[in-house]
Protein backbone atom coordinates (compact mmCIF):
# COMPACT_ATOMS: atom_id res chain seq x y z
CA UNK A 1 0.00 0.00 0.00
CA UNK A 2 1.32 3.39 -0.82
CA UNK A 3 1.65 5.91 1.34
CA UNK A 4 -1.04 8.39 0.59
CA UNK A 5 -3.85 5.71 0.39
CA UNK A 6 -6.62 6.24 2.78
CA UNK A 7 -9.03 3.22 3.92
CA UNK A 8 -12.77 3.41 4.39
CA UNK A 9 -14.89 0.77 5.57
CA UNK A 10 -17.55 2.17 2.60
CA UNK A 11 -17.21 4.37 0.19
CA UNK A 12 -20.00 5.63 -1.96
CA UNK A 13 -19.46 7.08 -5.49
CA UNK A 14 -22.42 10.05 -6.62
CA UNK A 15 -24.40 12.19 -4.58
CA UNK A 16 -27.75 12.40 -5.45
CA UNK A 17 -30.30 11.03 -3.04
CA UNK A 18 -29.51 7.19 -3.20
CA UNK A 19 -25.63 8.35 -2.51
CA UNK A 20 -26.57 11.04 0.31
CA UNK A 21 -29.06 8.20 1.80
CA UNK A 22 -26.50 5.74 1.87
CA UNK A 23 -23.94 7.85 3.92
CA UNK A 24 -26.51 8.66 6.44
CA UNK A 25 -27.53 5.29 7.28
CA UNK A 26 -23.80 4.14 6.81
CA UNK A 27 -22.12 6.37 9.48
CA UNK A 28 -25.44 6.29 11.77
CA UNK A 29 -24.50 2.43 11.81
CA UNK A 30 -20.80 3.35 13.14
CA UNK A 31 -18.77 2.96 9.55
CA UNK A 32 -15.97 4.94 8.20
CA UNK A 33 -17.56 6.59 5.52
CA UNK A 34 -16.39 8.31 2.36
CA UNK A 35 -18.74 9.61 -0.16
CA UNK A 36 -16.61 10.67 -3.38
CA UNK A 37 -19.62 13.43 -4.63
CA UNK A 38 -18.50 14.18 -8.03
CA UNK A 39 -17.99 17.96 -8.87
CA UNK A 40 -21.45 18.65 -8.91
CA UNK A 41 -22.80 17.61 -6.10
CA UNK A 42 -26.00 16.55 -5.51
CA UNK A 43 -27.12 14.97 -9.00
CA UNK A 44 -30.07 15.46 -11.12
CA UNK A 45 -32.29 17.43 -8.64
CA UNK A 46 -29.90 20.55 -8.71
CA UNK A 47 -31.94 21.11 -12.05
CA UNK A 48 -34.84 20.87 -11.08
CA UNK A 49 -37.19 23.51 -9.28
CA UNK A 50 -39.59 22.94 -6.83
CA UNK A 51 -39.65 18.98 -5.41
CA UNK A 52 -43.30 19.02 -4.60
CA UNK A 53 -43.66 14.78 -3.80
CA UNK A 54 -40.47 13.92 -1.53
CA UNK A 55 -42.91 13.30 1.76
CA UNK A 56 -42.13 15.60 4.62
CA UNK A 57 -42.02 19.07 2.74
CA UNK A 58 -45.74 19.90 2.60
CA UNK A 59 -44.97 23.13 0.18
CA UNK A 60 -42.65 21.58 -1.30
CA UNK A 61 -38.91 22.41 -1.25
CA UNK A 62 -35.90 23.31 -3.91
CA UNK A 63 -34.16 20.77 -5.17
CA UNK A 64 -31.30 22.67 -4.45
CA UNK A 65 -32.27 22.78 -0.50
CA UNK A 66 -33.31 19.07 -0.72
CA UNK A 67 -29.88 18.33 -1.72
CA UNK A 68 -27.93 20.98 0.72
CA UNK A 69 -29.68 19.54 3.34
CA UNK A 70 -29.10 15.44 2.84
CA UNK A 71 -25.70 16.96 2.56
CA UNK A 72 -25.44 18.56 6.07
CA UNK A 73 -27.34 15.51 7.21
CA UNK A 74 -24.12 13.76 5.98
CA UNK A 75 -21.99 15.51 7.45
CA UNK A 76 -24.05 15.82 10.60
CA UNK A 77 -23.76 11.86 10.69
CA UNK A 78 -19.84 11.98 10.01
CA UNK A 79 -19.66 11.18 6.53
CA UNK A 80 -16.55 12.46 4.99
CA UNK A 81 -17.39 14.31 1.58
CA UNK A 82 -14.63 14.33 -0.78
CA UNK A 83 -15.56 16.69 -4.02
CA UNK A 84 -14.05 15.48 -6.69
CA UNK A 85 -14.32 12.92 -9.38
CA UNK A 86 -13.51 9.13 -9.64
CA UNK A 87 -10.56 8.37 -12.24
CA UNK A 88 -10.48 4.56 -12.33
CA UNK A 89 -11.40 1.61 -10.07
CA UNK A 90 -10.29 -1.74 -9.56
CA UNK A 91 -12.40 -3.83 -8.21
CA UNK A 92 -10.13 -7.15 -8.69
CA UNK A 93 -8.40 -7.18 -5.38
CA UNK A 94 -9.18 -6.81 -2.46
CA UNK A 95 -9.42 -4.20 -0.71
CA UNK A 96 -11.08 -2.56 -3.57
CA UNK A 97 -9.66 0.34 -5.08
CA UNK A 98 -10.95 3.72 -5.95
CA UNK A 99 -8.45 6.49 -7.53
CA UNK A 100 -9.23 10.38 -7.48
CA UNK A 101 -6.38 11.91 -9.90
CA UNK A 102 -3.17 10.78 -8.03
CA UNK A 103 -4.91 9.58 -4.69
CA UNK A 104 -5.63 6.31 -4.11
CA UNK A 105 -8.70 4.76 -1.81
CA UNK A 106 -9.14 1.72 -0.78
CA UNK A 107 -12.63 0.02 0.93
CA UNK A 108 -13.74 -2.90 2.43
CA UNK A 109 -17.05 -2.16 0.39
CA UNK A 110 -18.54 0.33 -2.11
CA UNK A 111 -22.01 1.87 -3.30
CA UNK A 112 -22.26 3.00 -6.41
CA UNK A 113 -24.76 5.66 -6.80
CA UNK A 114 -23.62 7.67 -10.27
CA UNK A 115 -27.32 7.59 -11.04
CA UNK A 116 -28.26 8.52 -15.10
CA UNK A 117 -28.06 10.97 -17.16
CA UNK A 118 -31.31 11.88 -19.23
CA UNK A 119 -30.39 12.04 -23.36
CA UNK A 120 -30.89 15.44 -24.47
CA UNK A 121 -31.65 15.90 -28.20
CA UNK A 122 -28.68 18.43 -28.73
CA UNK A 123 -30.26 21.75 -29.35
CA UNK A 124 -28.61 24.80 -27.98
CA UNK A 125 -32.24 26.11 -27.37
CA UNK A 126 -32.98 22.97 -25.30
CA UNK A 127 -30.05 24.30 -22.65
CA UNK A 128 -31.55 27.74 -22.91
CA UNK A 129 -34.99 26.61 -21.86
CA UNK A 130 -33.68 24.10 -19.13
CA UNK A 131 -36.25 24.29 -16.32
CA UNK A 132 -37.84 27.33 -18.20
CA UNK A 133 -40.13 25.05 -20.28
CA UNK A 134 -38.11 21.87 -20.86
CA UNK A 135 -38.03 19.28 -19.06
CA UNK A 136 -37.12 15.47 -18.33
CA UNK A 137 -39.63 14.64 -16.14
CA UNK A 138 -43.20 14.53 -16.16
CA UNK A 139 -43.68 13.47 -12.57
CA UNK A 140 -41.63 16.35 -11.14
CA UNK A 141 -42.60 18.99 -13.37
CA UNK A 142 -46.37 17.74 -14.55
CA UNK A 143 -48.25 19.93 -12.27
CA UNK A 144 -46.48 23.34 -13.50
CA UNK A 145 -48.33 23.04 -16.23
CA UNK A 146 -52.26 22.77 -15.40
CA UNK A 147 -54.83 23.74 -18.62
CA UNK A 148 -51.24 24.12 -20.96
CA UNK A 149 -50.39 22.91 -24.27
CA UNK A 150 -47.59 20.39 -23.96
CA UNK A 151 -45.36 18.31 -25.95
CA UNK A 152 -43.29 14.81 -25.46
CA UNK A 153 -40.74 13.82 -27.60
CA UNK A 154 -39.82 10.48 -27.90
CA UNK A 155 -42.02 6.58 -29.00
CA UNK A 156 -40.75 4.80 -26.60
CA UNK A 157 -42.11 3.51 -22.87
CA UNK A 158 -41.16 6.40 -21.30
CA UNK A 159 -42.78 8.81 -23.61
CA UNK A 160 -46.12 7.11 -23.36
CA UNK A 161 -46.00 7.06 -20.03
CA UNK A 162 -44.92 10.48 -19.82
CA UNK A 163 -47.58 11.42 -22.01
CA UNK A 164 -50.45 9.43 -20.22
CA UNK A 165 -49.30 11.29 -17.01
CA UNK A 166 -49.55 14.60 -18.10
CA UNK A 167 -53.15 14.42 -19.67
CA UNK A 168 -54.19 14.98 -15.67
CA UNK A 169 -52.57 18.32 -15.94
CA UNK A 170 -52.26 19.39 -19.35
CA UNK A 171 -55.29 20.64 -22.16
CA UNK A 172 -53.54 18.51 -24.97
CA UNK A 173 -50.19 16.72 -24.85
CA UNK A 174 -48.26 16.47 -28.35
CA UNK A 175 -46.83 13.24 -28.71
CA UNK A 176 -43.63 13.89 -31.19
CA UNK A 177 -41.83 10.63 -32.59
CA UNK A 178 -38.95 10.66 -35.39
CA UNK A 179 -40.48 7.24 -37.20
CA UNK A 180 -44.12 6.22 -38.25
CA UNK A 181 -43.77 3.33 -35.70
CA UNK A 182 -43.77 3.26 -31.76
CA UNK A 183 -40.73 2.03 -30.05
CA UNK A 184 -43.33 1.25 -27.04
CA UNK A 185 -44.66 -1.88 -25.47
CA UNK A 186 -48.10 -2.58 -27.30
CA UNK A 187 -49.78 -2.01 -24.05
CA UNK A 188 -48.44 1.50 -23.54
CA UNK A 189 -48.90 2.35 -27.44
CA UNK A 190 -52.82 1.49 -26.41
CA UNK A 191 -53.19 3.14 -23.66
CA UNK A 192 -52.07 6.71 -25.22
CA UNK A 193 -54.16 6.02 -28.29
CA UNK A 194 -56.73 5.57 -26.24
CA UNK A 195 -56.36 8.94 -24.65
CA UNK A 196 -58.20 11.87 -26.30
CA UNK A 197 -55.81 14.16 -24.78
CA UNK A 198 -52.96 12.71 -26.82
CA UNK A 199 -52.33 13.84 -30.70
CA UNK A 200 -49.37 11.70 -32.32
CA UNK A 201 -46.98 13.25 -34.56
CA UNK A 202 -44.83 11.15 -36.30
CA UNK A 203 -42.01 11.76 -38.65
CA UNK A 204 -41.44 14.61 -37.19
CA UNK A 205 -38.22 15.75 -35.36
CA UNK A 206 -38.15 19.11 -33.01
CA UNK A 207 -35.45 21.48 -34.38
CA UNK A 208 -35.47 24.22 -32.21
CA UNK A 209 -37.05 25.87 -29.29
CA UNK A 210 -38.41 29.36 -29.62
CA UNK A 211 -39.90 31.85 -26.99
CA UNK A 212 -38.63 35.01 -24.64
CA UNK A 213 -38.29 33.71 -21.07
CA UNK A 214 -40.34 30.58 -21.47
CA UNK A 215 -40.96 28.31 -23.90
CA UNK A 216 -43.90 28.98 -26.58
CA UNK A 217 -43.52 27.30 -29.28
CA UNK A 218 -41.38 24.27 -30.87
CA UNK A 219 -40.58 23.93 -34.50
CA UNK A 220 -40.98 20.62 -36.11
CA UNK A 221 -39.64 19.18 -39.41
CA UNK A 222 -41.18 16.45 -41.38
CA UNK A 223 -38.25 13.84 -41.56
CA UNK A 224 -39.12 12.78 -44.95
CA UNK A 225 -40.63 16.08 -46.82
CA UNK A 226 -38.44 18.39 -44.99
CA UNK A 227 -41.73 20.49 -44.18
CA UNK A 228 -41.42 22.60 -41.26
CA UNK A 229 -44.47 23.43 -38.80
CA UNK A 230 -44.62 25.54 -35.78
CA UNK A 231 -46.68 24.39 -32.56
CA UNK A 232 -47.82 26.75 -29.36
CA UNK A 233 -47.16 24.75 -26.44
CA UNK A 234 -46.15 26.22 -23.47
CA UNK A 235 -43.64 23.17 -22.17
CA UNK A 236 -41.77 20.17 -24.02
CA UNK A 237 -40.86 17.00 -21.89
CA UNK A 238 -37.44 14.79 -23.54
CA UNK A 239 -38.03 11.35 -22.57
CA UNK A 240 -35.77 9.68 -25.18
CA UNK A 241 -34.22 7.37 -22.95
CA UNK A 242 -31.31 7.70 -20.19
CA UNK A 243 -27.61 7.23 -20.13
CA UNK A 244 -26.61 5.24 -17.05
CA UNK A 245 -23.62 6.80 -15.54
CA UNK A 246 -21.20 3.43 -15.60
CA UNK A 247 -18.18 4.15 -18.14
CA UNK A 248 -16.06 4.11 -14.86
CA UNK A 249 -17.02 0.21 -14.25
CA UNK A 250 -17.31 -1.23 -18.04
CA UNK A 251 -14.71 -4.02 -17.47
CA UNK A 252 -15.25 -4.25 -13.57
CA UNK A 253 -18.79 -5.45 -12.29
CA UNK A 254 -21.83 -6.53 -14.82
CA UNK A 255 -23.75 -4.17 -16.55
CA UNK A 256 -26.84 -5.18 -19.32
CA UNK A 257 -27.09 -4.04 -22.47
CA UNK A 258 -27.80 -0.46 -22.20
CA UNK A 259 -25.31 -0.47 -19.50
CA UNK A 260 -27.01 -0.47 -16.28
CA UNK A 261 -25.40 -2.64 -13.05
CA UNK A 262 -27.13 -5.67 -12.83
CA UNK A 263 -28.19 -6.53 -9.22
CA UNK A 264 -27.88 -9.99 -8.44
CA UNK A 265 -29.09 -10.09 -4.77
CA UNK A 266 -30.57 -6.84 -3.18
CA UNK A 267 -28.35 -4.48 -4.05
CA UNK A 268 -25.38 -6.33 -4.74
CA UNK A 269 -23.61 -6.64 -7.88
CA UNK A 270 -21.86 -9.52 -9.34
CA UNK A 271 -18.20 -8.39 -7.19
CA UNK A 272 -18.19 -9.19 -3.76
CA UNK A 273 -18.45 -5.83 -1.54
CA UNK A 274 -19.38 -3.90 -4.27
CA UNK A 275 -23.26 -2.58 -4.27
CA UNK A 276 -25.69 -0.25 -6.09
CA UNK A 277 -28.34 1.97 -5.67
CA UNK A 278 -30.56 4.57 -7.46
CA UNK A 279 -30.96 5.26 -11.42
CA UNK A 280 -27.93 3.77 -11.91
CA UNK A 281 -29.55 0.21 -11.73
CA UNK A 282 -33.49 1.52 -11.79
CA UNK A 283 -34.55 2.21 -15.46
CA UNK A 284 -38.24 1.77 -13.94
CA UNK A 285 -39.19 4.29 -10.99
CA UNK A 286 -36.17 6.84 -10.96
CA UNK A 287 -37.62 9.00 -8.55
CA UNK A 288 -35.91 10.87 -6.09
CA UNK A 289 -37.65 9.04 -2.87
CA UNK A 290 -37.03 5.39 -4.65
CA UNK A 291 -33.73 6.16 -4.67
CA UNK A 292 -32.94 7.46 -1.48
CA UNK A 293 -34.53 4.08 -0.77
CA UNK A 294 -32.48 2.30 -2.58
CA UNK A 295 -29.48 3.99 -0.92
CA UNK A 296 -31.10 3.18 2.46
CA UNK A 297 -30.91 -0.59 1.45
CA UNK A 298 -27.40 -0.36 -0.40
CA UNK A 299 -26.46 0.80 3.23
CA UNK A 300 -28.31 -2.01 5.09
CA UNK A 301 -27.22 -4.92 2.92
CA UNK A 302 -23.26 -3.75 3.08
CA UNK A 303 -23.47 -3.29 6.85
CA UNK A 304 -24.99 -7.12 6.60
CA UNK A 305 -22.05 -7.87 4.13
CA UNK A 306 -19.22 -6.02 6.48
CA UNK A 307 -20.48 -7.76 9.67
CA UNK A 308 -20.34 -11.41 8.60
CA UNK A 309 -16.55 -10.85 7.17
CA UNK A 310 -15.83 -10.33 10.80
P1 LIG B 1 -36.28 3.73 -25.33
O1 LIG B 1 -37.11 2.51 -25.28
O2 LIG B 1 -34.85 3.63 -25.75
O3 LIG B 1 -37.03 4.75 -26.32
C1 LIG B 1 -36.44 5.97 -26.64
C2 LIG B 1 -37.32 6.65 -27.68
O4 LIG B 1 -36.78 7.93 -27.96
C3 LIG B 1 -37.39 5.89 -29.01
O5 LIG B 1 -38.67 5.96 -29.55
C4 LIG B 1 -36.39 6.64 -29.88
O6 LIG B 1 -36.74 6.67 -31.24
C5 LIG B 1 -36.50 8.04 -29.35
N1 LIG B 1 -35.26 8.77 -29.52
C6 LIG B 1 -34.01 8.40 -29.08
N2 LIG B 1 -33.11 9.36 -29.39
C7 LIG B 1 -33.82 10.34 -30.02
C8 LIG B 1 -33.44 11.59 -30.55
N3 LIG B 1 -32.18 12.04 -30.51
N4 LIG B 1 -34.41 12.35 -31.12
C9 LIG B 1 -35.69 11.93 -31.16
N5 LIG B 1 -36.10 10.75 -30.65
C10 LIG B 1 -35.17 9.97 -30.08
O7 LIG B 1 -36.23 4.52 -23.93
P2 LIG B 1 -37.36 4.62 -22.79
O8 LIG B 1 -38.68 4.88 -23.39
O9 LIG B 1 -36.80 5.58 -21.79
O10 LIG B 1 -37.35 3.16 -22.15
C11 LIG B 1 -36.15 2.60 -21.61
C12 LIG B 1 -36.46 1.23 -21.01
O11 LIG B 1 -37.28 1.37 -19.85
C13 LIG B 1 -37.25 0.34 -21.99
O12 LIG B 1 -36.81 -0.98 -21.81
C14 LIG B 1 -38.67 0.50 -21.54
O13 LIG B 1 -39.49 -0.61 -21.88
C15 LIG B 1 -38.49 0.66 -20.02
N6 LIG B 1 -39.61 1.41 -19.46
C16 LIG B 1 -40.72 0.72 -19.10
C17 LIG B 1 -41.83 1.40 -18.61
C18 LIG B 1 -43.05 0.65 -18.24
O14 LIG B 1 -43.09 -0.54 -18.48
N7 LIG B 1 -44.04 1.26 -17.64
C19 LIG B 1 -41.80 2.80 -18.49
C20 LIG B 1 -40.66 3.48 -18.88
C21 LIG B 1 -39.57 2.77 -19.38
P3 LIG B 1 -36.63 5.34 -32.15
O15 LIG B 1 -37.80 4.50 -31.74
O16 LIG B 1 -36.71 5.87 -33.55
O17 LIG B 1 -35.31 4.72 -31.83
Amino acid sequence: MNNNQNKYDIIIIGSGPAGYTAGIYASRAGYNTLIISGVLQGGQLMNTTSVENYPGFPDGILGSDLMSNMLQQCKNMGTKIINDEVSSVDFKQTPLIINVGDKKYSTRSIIICTGATPKKLGLSSEEFFSAKGVSYCATCDGAFFRNLELAVVGGGDSAMEEAIFLTKFASRVHVIHRRNKLRASKIMQERAMLNTKIEFHFNKNVIEITGTNKVKHIILQNTETYEKQTLDVEGIFIAIGHVPNTQLFKNQIELDENGYIILKNKTKTNIDGVFAAGDVHDHIYRQAITAAGFGCMAAIDVDKYLTELE
